[in-house]
């Protein structure tokens, strides 16, 4: 394969993008100067090295061999609360508000609405046992499930209640979801700090 084709194939993995917009990058490859180019394939190959993805709630955060990430870490986190979101950047949203100061869980994806099974990338068996550990300490109260408002993610919301049901019975913990407060459409990674502030206030 040449190389052209070779990037273009690899840009095409990339989420969201087609055949079109891999040619569009690799040409802008082309087109910029050789120091943009090597700057940007170092930058590649260095991300693995320079980042670590936390073991207790999966966070991706700058930092060379650490296992916790700073919000996990951190001795002032409120550790009776568990909001879990779908990726990173959903994350950063919630965190910019500063209306929530407790533990966070970053599921890796949603579950599709036709699916006989959940998907490799959403993190199901690693949420059970991150509950079920806090839970034995006493200490869980509240999960919230703070997912985007539309029919994927409410389907994972039902879903992640169905899955923790067993937990839930056992050591009575409640489960919230964001929903109110938000419209349908609404995606968390897009929000501002107000409408996320207004929608943990109005959790239920
Ligand atoms: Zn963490």
């Amino acid at each position: 394969m040449n190389p052209i084709d070779k990037l273009i194939e690899y840009f095409k993995e990339f989420p969201g993008i087609g055949e079109r917009q891999a040619k569009r990058f690799v040409y802008f490859l082309l087109r910029k100067n050789p120091n943009y180019v090597n700057e940007l394939g170092r930058t590649i190959t260095d991300i693995k090295n320079s980042i670590s993805q936390c073991q207790s709630c999966f966070l991706f955060f700058s930092g060379k061999d650490k296992k916790t990430c700073e919000v996990c870490a951190n001795s002032n986190t409120d550790n009776t609360s568990l909001l879990i979101v779908e990726k990173d950047a959903d994350f950063e949203s919630i965190k910019k508000s500063q209306k929530y100061n407790g533990m966070y869980f970053i599921l890796g994806g949603l579950v599709p609405v036709i699916t006989k099974e959940t998907p490799n990338f959403v993190r199901v068996k690693e949420l059970k046992n991150i509950v079920e550990k806090r839970s034995k300490t006493g200490k869980l109260k509240e999960i919230i499930i703070a997912l985007s408002i539309n029919p994927q993610g409410e389907h994972t919301d039902l879903y992640l209640r169905e899955v923790l049901s067993n937990l839930q019975k056992l050591y009575n913990f409640n489960i919230v979801s964001l929903g109110r407060g938000l419209s349908t459409g609404t995606e968390l990674e897009y929000s501002d700090s107000e409408t996320i502030k207004n929608a943990l206030k109005n959790r239920e």
